[in-house]
């Protein structure tokens, strides 16, 4: 359990320290815990104590590319998650693997995800789940990166062959919770917005009803669903009015929300995108944007979020703990 945090007596950077040392967990930012879900029978009856059933790592945002020794930084990231005492048993990614072939030519999509296969056959042994980012897809720019739409790697095609997967969303279960990861890449044109294709929606509305009420869900996008560090991705608030944009969280966020609402054992959402940290609980469900691994896309921190990743320890009974460990990178400035 995360201790009580005395946020008048101690730092907040010091709370924040002590609480992922309870997590036996070294360099965290930031941590918290989910409460068991209200009036939903979840984890043995009659056991008082819940029992830990997945410790995961959730790196999200690598934004892989030869330049600023991004490569040498994700192998840091790696090593250090798998060199915990307790150390995580799966990796769920998310997303924004490369630093971009959405706007990138063939040999310069090939050289990214060249050096992200070769870093996870060198520097991994724990398995992985992957999610996919809006910077995993390419040639959907046509006019930057000088794709036709006809090339046989073209949009998913390429991350889905390099990933090993056979579909852009899906769900599987894992230690009693329902995975369920989605893709939250919505082409317009030659840029995107964040939300759900009515294809997807309509899986996901399926994939939730069939889920049996006892089983948690956790579910994994690339960009937010909900997220309070959105607001400060950027000047938002320049014009004296809060301007989200529909490609920073998911601009179907409320329709996605009354979706969860009506399946209350949807407990945590994990996200990147951002490259912010930041927790909100809204309507019993916990979203968590978990900062991201290169940090300012290797140039070091991005405002106060430095390089890191999330640990996530999964409970029987639906519950959660979670931390942010910055790794020590200190990345190449302009
Ligand atoms: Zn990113």
């Amino acid at each position: 359990m995360i201790p009580e945090m005395p946020m008048n007596s101690v730092s907040r950077r010091e709370a924040i320290a002590r609480a992922a040392a309870a997590m036996g967990l070294g360099g965290a930012v930031l941590a918290g815990s989910g409460a068991a879900m209200p009036g939903i029978a979840l984890g043995r009856p009659g056991a008082g104590a819940r029992k830990r059933v997945l410790r995961l790592a959730h790196l999200t945002d690598m934004h892989v590319q030869p330049e600023r020794r991004a490569g040498e930084g994700f192998a840091a990231a790696l090593r250090h998650v798998q060199s915990h005492d307790d150390r995580p048993e799966l990796i769920v990614t998310g997303g924004d693997l490369i630093m971009d072939c959405f706007a990138a030519d063939e040999a310069r999509t090939r050289a990214q995800w060249d050096l992200w296969s070769r870093l996870l056959r060198e520097e991994c042994s724990l398995p992985l789940e992957h999610c996919i980012g809006n910077h995993d897809i390419w040639g959907w720019n046509q006019e930057k990166s000088g794709t036709t739409g006809r090339e046989a790697m073209y949009g998913h095609a390429w991350a889905l062959d390099v990933l090993g997967l056979a579909s852009r969303y899906r769900a599987f279960d894992r230690a009693g919770w329902r995975f369920v990861v989605l893709d939250s890449t919505f082409r317009v044109g030659n840029t995107y917005t964040a939300r759900l294709d009515e294809e997807q929606f309509e899986w996901l509305s399926r994939t939730l009803a069939e889920t049996p009420r006892s089983r948690p869900v956790l579910v994994l996008s690339h960009i937010p669903i909900l997220s309070a560090s959105a607001f400060f991705d950027g000047e938002c608030e320049k014009d004296g009015d809060w301007k989200v944009p529909g490609s920073w969280m998911h601009i179907d966020a409320r329709r996605i929300k009354d979706l969860f609402f009506r399946h209350p054992n949807v407990r945590l959402c994990l996200s990147g995108h951002i490259h912010l940290v930041d927790r909100v609980d809204y309507l019993g469900v916990t979203y968590l944007c978990n900062g991201a691994v290169s940090g300012a896309w290797w140039k070091g921190s991005n405002q106060e979020c430095e390089a890191g990743y999330c640990i996530v320890d999964l409970y029987d009974d639906g519950s959660f703990e979670h931390a942010y460990i910055g790794f020590g990178w200190a990345g190449v400035p302009d």
